[in-house]
């Protein structure tokens, strides 16, 4: 069975795109159609491959921003000006084109309503997600799989994105998130602005007594000061998971 799982994960799917759409100013949503495509959990990526017609190929990560129970697959790609895949993603493909794929990639940073189902809705752990940028993606297939299977657990989403025309997610949002501006809010903006830091964290996080499960995902900089700060925090480091999407430049 493991084994067939491994291999099922190696195995190149050719993937057509139906959709390229905008998701806000810097994000597009890219829906496809993916040949043999086994299901997936919340949380998990895929890798994406791109071959030149002279054979070079390039080769990146996605989280998968759909949940389980959409036949289609959805991914939210930034546009990273003068970079070698993401630009092509974005701004060239049209519906219509295959690319590669391979997945679903990854069991550690998934949370889904089946692995809570044994536990009784008033003795499970919550959910605390912690997003910067494009890193909410793993989160909204969460928070739509949650939402669809009316899952009970409390979940709160912390995220961080440098203005409200940067925030991905729409009404999957809802109450239990908080939505900080880097770069300047609108004048009617309510919420909070700044980087996230200890200081948010512990007006609009679980607090370490509640013993959440804490998932981070974003640019690498951003990953690595939130988790330092949910340790200074009190949180215990066996209890945060982390994706990092790499960078080492803007934290959003
Ligand atoms: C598990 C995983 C999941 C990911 N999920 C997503 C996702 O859902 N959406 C998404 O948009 N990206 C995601 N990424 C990042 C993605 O794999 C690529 O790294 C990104 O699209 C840049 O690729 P590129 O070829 O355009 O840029 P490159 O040519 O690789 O790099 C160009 C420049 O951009 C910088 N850079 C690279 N990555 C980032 C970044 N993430 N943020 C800021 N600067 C960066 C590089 O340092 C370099 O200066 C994920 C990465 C991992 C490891």
């Amino acid at each position: 069975m493991a084994r067939a799982a491994v291999q099922r994960r190696l195995t190149w799917l050719r993937a057509r795109l139906t959709d390229n759409l905008p998701a806000s100013t810097r994000v597009r949503r890219l829906v496809f159609d993916v040949d043999g495509w086994p299901g997936h959990l919340p949380g998990q990526h895929v890798d994406v491959r791109l071959t030149a017609e002279d054979g070079y190929t390039a080769q990146r990560s996605y989280s998968i921003a759909s949940p389980p129970e959409d036949p289609r697959l959805h991914l939210l790609v930034e546009d990273l000006p003068g970079g070698e895949v993401s630009p092509y993603l974005t701004e060239e493909m049209q519906a219509g084109d295959d690319l590669e794929l391979r997945g679903p990639i990854g069991g550690y940073f998934v949370w889904s309503a089946a692995a809570d189902a044994a536990t009784p809705a008033d003795r499970r752990r919550p959910v605390q997600l912690v997003a910067g940028g494009a890193g909410v993606s793993p989160f909204l297939a969460m928070l739509d799989h949650a939402r669809r299977a009316g899952d009970p657990t409390p979940v709160r989403l912390l995220y961080s994105a440098r203005t409200a025309d940067d925030v991905l997610g729409g009404d999957l949002l809802g109450p239990g998130a908080t939505v900080t501006l880097t770069r300047g809010a609108p004048p009617d903006w309510t919420g909070p602005t700044g980087r996230v830091d200890g200081a948010l964290l512990q007006e609009h996080a679980f607090p370490p007594d509640a013993r959440p499960r804490v998932f981070v995902c974003g640019p690498t900089v951003f990953v690595e000061t939130v988790a330092t700060t949910l340790v200074d925090l009190g949180h215990s480091p066996s209890a945060i998971r982390l994706e990092r999407f790499g960078g080492t430049g803007d934290p959003a």
